[in-house]
């Protein structure tokens, strides 16, 4: 049994008391915003949606779910469009974008579907109206959710061509004003240089935006940093693929790479 203690600080210290059968765990934050790249859900596959990669995701949210954590996510749309690499073979970029923002909702939706299938409640919000595909976003449906014990899964990005989903990430975890942006990735953090390239980078532990921007480190658009140093939300890179990495980082090992 699990008694959360709710949140605490962003530097709190990890701390699991055992009273006989009675475990307290301390939770680091109350509400998070999850993003969740389209790319990490194609798993193995060069395109689309990797039901098994699905399922793990939704397994370890629920995981978190079930401590009391309220949870909103923004998923992109990689694994299925992007409007960048559409203009380069000719779209209309604001239509590629809106192509791109279409495939963040078929995301959203398998997303959802595959939490409320292993029992876990989640509503859909859309950037833009196109109910009765999903709800039309605004700040105070994605907090109700979130306080009806329901996974807030936010689609359509911003709604705004121009913008990334990382984007849409710091502008949502301000508004629903959580308490941190975790940024899953396949990476276990940031690096001094890309891991997958440079055997010689090294890892953050904790960086501050203002070195994202002086080292030119690649860890998201330059929007979303700027939005979340402007509004103080911290950010978690960690690496989600592996299982049981997100309930780690929300009740304080140390993974990934804090930005602050
Ligand atoms: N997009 C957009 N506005 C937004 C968010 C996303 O136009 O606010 C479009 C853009 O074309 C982007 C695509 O949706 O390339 C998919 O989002 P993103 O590339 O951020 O997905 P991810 O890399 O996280 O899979």
């Amino acid at each position: 049994m699990h008694l959360t203690s709710g949140y605490v600080s962003i530097f709190s210290v990890r701390n699991v008391i055992n009273l006989g059968n009675i475990v307290i765990m301390e939770i680091r934050y109350k509400r998070i915003l999850l993003k969740l790249s389209g790319e990490s859900l194609m798993g193995d596959k060069q395109y689309g949606i990797d039901e098994n990669r699905l399922a793990e995701y939704a397994k370890q949210i629920k995981e978190i779910a079930e401590l009391g954590i309220q949870i909103g996510i923004v998923i992109g749309g990689g694994n299925i469009f992007r409007g960048l690499s559409g203009a380069s073979k000719g779209f209309d970029r604001v239509k590629g974008d809106q192509m791109g923002m279409l495939a963040t909702v078929i995301n959203g939706l398998a997303l959802g579907s595959a939490l409320t299938s292993i029992g876990q409640p989640a509503k859909v919000l859309t950037a833009v109206n196109m109910f009765p595909i999903g709800e039309y976003y605004s700040k105070w449906k994605a907090i109700e959710a979130m306080e009806n014990g329901e996974i807030a899964v936010l689609t359509g990005g911003t709604g705004c061509p121009y913008f990334t989903t990382d984007t849409g990430s710091a502008l949502r975890g301000i508004e629903i004003e959580a308490d941190v942006m975790l940024k899953g990735t396949r990476v276990d953090g940031i690096y001094t240089a890309d891991p997958e390239k440079d055997p010689n980078a090294v890892k953050y532990d904790k960086i501050t935006y203002d070195e994202i921007y002086i080292k030119g480190l690649k860890v998201m658009d330059l929007t979303a940093t700027t939005l979340c140093k402007e509004n103080g939300l911290p950010i978690i890179v960690f690496d989600m693929d592996t299982p049981g990495n997100l309930k780690k980082v929300l009740t304080g090992e140390n993974i990934g790479t804090l930005v602050y």
